[in-house]
């Protein structure tokens, strides 16, 4: 029998015990965790405005609800491209606007929270940051909504931990992103692990999302995943697309074409239908 940890003799804020109902996160009229999915699509990297603007366009006209980008990135190597900072973050708030959808973005240091909510509608936490504490205590005491992804190689139980810092900090707007684990295996960037998404659905009331593109880091394992993802019940996708991938400052090899994301959201529509959601 699986049981989260208590909260000083009481259930704890993220568990399901303590709340039965599903989280459901409005974001400028887009709802996360409601019956319809949501799509989160965008480059890695927020690269100039005019390749921001052009994918952007794209999904929003697929059916993507929210766009992605990275001003801020967290590289393996310090000479690969790092996002560019606060000049990436209006880039994203003006192109968000232009195109009439939320936005989304990484924090990767807690002096730059109060900047980085000035922008964008939902901050994400990278798998990289999820055991920050400090990060994460700074975030429960924003009022923005926070996407946690699943840290590299974090367990379930420490993943809803590391929620539980930011509801506990007074800020119950979270919204957990699996995207892939550690694993022997070295054909594929990570491994997608769908049983967290069954589990953490039955454990907590939170929404949890599915990044297939981090999860496999090859294009052509994207699509196949979103829609085991959506099946599994996964509340939405987030997505890397970029117009021209094979030029892509940061992660072209799993970043869809914005042809590759239609595909995508084609293939995903029958399965939303067949568990009785819709997309967008
Ligand atoms: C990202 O979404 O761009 C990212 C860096 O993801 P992760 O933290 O899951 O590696
Ligand atoms: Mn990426």
């Amino acid at each position: 029998m699986i049981k989260l940890a208590s909260r000083e003799g009481s259930e704890m804020l993220v568990s399901r015990n303590h709340q039965a109902e599903d989280s459901q996160i409005k974001v400028k009229g887009c709802i996360i965790g409601g019956n319809q999915l949501a799509v989160i699509a965008g480059p890695c990297a927020i690269e100039n405005e005019e390749i921001l603007k052009e994918t952007a366009f794209k999904v929003r006209g697929c059916g993507a609800s929210f766009l992605r980008g990275g001003a801020y990135k967290p590289r393996t190597s310090p000479y690969s491209f790092q996002g560019l900072g606060e000049e990436g973050l209006k880039i994203l708030a003006r192109v968000g606007e232009e195109m009439n959808m939320p936005v989304i973005t990484e924090v990767m240091d807690s002096d730059d929270i109060e900047l980085v909510a000035e922008y964008s509608d939902v901050i994400q936490v990278g798998a990289r940051n999820m055991h920050n504490f400090a990060l994460l205590r700074k975030l429960g005491k924003t009022d923005k909504p926070v996407v946690l992804k699943r840290g590299l190689s974090a367990t379930i139980e420490e993943w809803l931990l590391a929620a539980e810092y930011i509801l506990a900090g007074g800020n119950m707007q979270v919204i957990l992103c699996e995207r892939g684990i550690r694993s022997a295996e070295p054909w594929t960037r990570n491994t997608l692990d769908l049983s967290a998404v069954a589990l953490v659905k039955e454990l907590s009331h939170l929404p949890v999302l599915v990044d297939p593109s981090h999860a496999t880091g090859v294009r052509s394992l994207v699509t196949p995943m979103a829609k085991a993802a959506i099946a599994a019940g996964a509340d939405g996708i987030m997505v890397e697309v970029h117009p021209h991938p094979e030029k892509a400052l940061s992660d072209g090899e799993q970043s869809l074409t914005p042809r590759g994301f239609s595909q995508l959201m084609k293939a995903i529509e029958p399965v939303a239908r067949a568990i009785g959601r819709g997309v967008r």
